[in-house]
């Protein structure tokens, strides 16, 4: 079936060694069977070191060396595994990062946040909403009668409309899916008990506040919260559940705009960084992304039994 992608998405390329944040570092990898079984196939003299650096547990991952480091970051910041045997040699996660997919009738790919220049990406870019077939995905499409990305293209329309002001289409969204916002102090409790690949970000998150206003960056907040509905909203199976992600998305709207605030961060860079923290440590963490969705659901039905 064809594969889509947001017009951003071919600005994107891997800065590498000049990237201030990698993500070869803090993060375990883990290396699937096709990429092991090529490893331990290899006859050049590295592929030994990659098949030494690989813990071959229940999910082989590569074995993190000093400050959290993939062994393969050479002190550069490049691969050595590209350097040494080629870029068809990286595993899965390595080559697809920061990728991410959606699978409906369609498949569709973006570029996660998590990545500080997908994040600047994203957020200088004001034509998301104009997705474009970029090939053919073998992914087969899935049996979901419910239309996720007719919602979005609804949400989409509401949320480009610059006649309108950025707080009034916000507005706009949250009536027209009924979203409740919830007092501050749920949401507060609810951003203590994450967790957190670093423990400063608990801290930094409790700036949240739903009445903050981030004056002079209503683009960077409607890419953020676009970005957001594309990746989370798209496969939603029915209303309820595209509400219940459509609110986990507003919740990290606002708590982007607190920060903004609160950090005073002004050039593109302060706030993608922001952007990529709370893409980090919210979205790409299942149990945190599962817990404030909960709440969500929780608040909106909570709101439609009154
Ligand atoms: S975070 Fe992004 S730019 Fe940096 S090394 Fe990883 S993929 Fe490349």
């Amino acid at each position: 079936m064809k594969l889509y992608a947001p017009s951003y998405y071919k600005k994107f390329k891997c800065i590498a060694d000049k990237c201030d944040h990698s993500c070869c570092v803090g993060w375990e990898i883990d290396v699937d069977p096709e990429a092991l079984e090529k490893y331990e196939n290899c006859k050049a003299p590295y592929g030994a070191e990659v098949i030494d650096s690989i813990v071959k547990d229940e999910t082989p991952h590569f074995k993190l060396v000093g400050d959290e480091r993939c062994p393969h970051l050479d002190e550069n910041g490049l691969c050595k595994i590209i350097l040494e045997l080629g870029e068809d040699y990286l595993c899965g996660i390595c080559r697809e990062h920061p990728r991410f997919y959606n699978y409906t009738s369609v498949s569709e790919v973006g570029i996660g946040m998590s990545c500080t220049e997908a994040a600047r990406i994203i957020l200088s870019s004001p034509d998301y909403a104009e997705i474009l077939c970029i090939g053919e995905s073998s992914a087969d499409p899935d049996s979901i009668d419910f239309d996720g990305r007719a919602y979005r293209e609804e949400m989409y329309r509401i949320l480009a409309d610059r006649t309108q002001s950025y707080s009034s289409r916000l507005t706009e969204i949250y009536q027209r899916y009924s979203v409740n916002i919830g007092e501050d102090s749920i949401w507060l409790d609810a951003i203590d008990s994450l967790e957190y690949l670093d423990d400063s970000h608990r801290q930094l998150f409790t700036k949240y506040s739903a009445d903050c206003t981030a004056i002079g960056n209503d683009e960077y907040r409607e890419r953020f919260l676009a970005y957001f509905i594309y990746r989370h909203v798209t496969e939603a199976f029915d209303i309820d559940d595209l509400r219940s992600r459509l609110s986990f998305c507003l919740f990290c709207e606002r708590l982007f705009t607190s920060l903004i605030a609160s950090e005073n961060a002004k050039s593109l860079n302060e706030i993608a960084t922001l952007a990529r923290i709370i893409s980090e440590e919210i979205e790409y963490s299942d149990d945190n992304t599962a817990a404030l969705t909960e709440l969500a659901e929780d608040l909106n039905s909570l709101s439609r039994k009154h």
